[in-house]
């Protein structure tokens, strides 16, 4: 891993502080990205790893595009950008949301469909223990989406109650619950592991 690296944390809504904290006491250092010049400066990205945190999705795609993020975010997580989506930030991740709020878009990244709050209200908030091939997860669900379709290439790293509640492309993860609330770092050192690899990948293709 390259030492201390930089993680952008989507910071217009939602479960921001946790994703901060949890990261910090990982050693990573943290930029909040409220704006385009945030992501990405003169010289290129100013990040080495990207986390969309949960909240409201529909209020964060609002913000995402008033602000002009959405091109420099798609971008950016298109070209490689190690990123980490938590339940709002999977549905932002997704290519296809069945049942959007009004006029909701999404950064269409990734190709899944997902449902939003696709578990019933009994369990509506909800922590659980869950596998992942990463080892074994405490999360909490908050009115969580589930991911109903995987097209090829998108591979499911989580499951709860019958539905996929966990996916990975490349560096690319989308998950429909909180670790960050349950302090559990599995998926946060997932992040840090994709960005270590990303930087020898990086270097090895400079040095030809
Ligand atoms: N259901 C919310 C949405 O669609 C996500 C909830 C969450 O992020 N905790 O945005």
């Amino acid at each position: 891993m390259v030492a201390a690296p930089t993680i952008g944390v989507l910071a217009l809504q939602g479960g921001v502080r946790e994703h901060t904290r949890l990261l910090t006491e990982l050693g990573a250092r943290i930029t909040l990205l409220r704006r385009p010049a945030d992501l990405v400066g003169a010289d290129g990205l100013r990040v080495d790893g990207l986390v969309l945190p949960g909240g409201e999705s529909s209020t964060i795609d609002r913000l995402v595009r008033w602000l002009d993020m959405d091109e420099p975010l798609r971008a950016a997580i298109a070209g490689g950008l190690p990123t980490l989506g938590t339940c709002a930030g999977l549905v932002l991740l997704a290519q296809r949301i069945v049942d959007p709020a009004p006029g909701q878009q999404s950064l269409a990244i990734l190709d899944i469909t997902v449902q939003r709050n696709a578990f019933g209200s009994q369990v509506d908030s909800a922590e659980v223990e869950l596998g992942t091939p990463y080892g074994a997860a405490k999360v909490a669900f908050i009115r969580a989406p589930r991911v109903t379709e995987t097209g090829p290439g998108v591979e499911i790293i989580a499951r709860h109650a019958g539905s996929v509640v966990g996916v990975r492309r490349g560096a690319i993860t989308g998950v429909a619950f909180h670790p960050e609330l349950t302090a559990e770092p599995l998926l946060h050192r997932l992040l840090l592991s994709d960005i270590g690899t990303e930087s020898r990948l990086n270097q090895a293709l400079a040095g030809h």
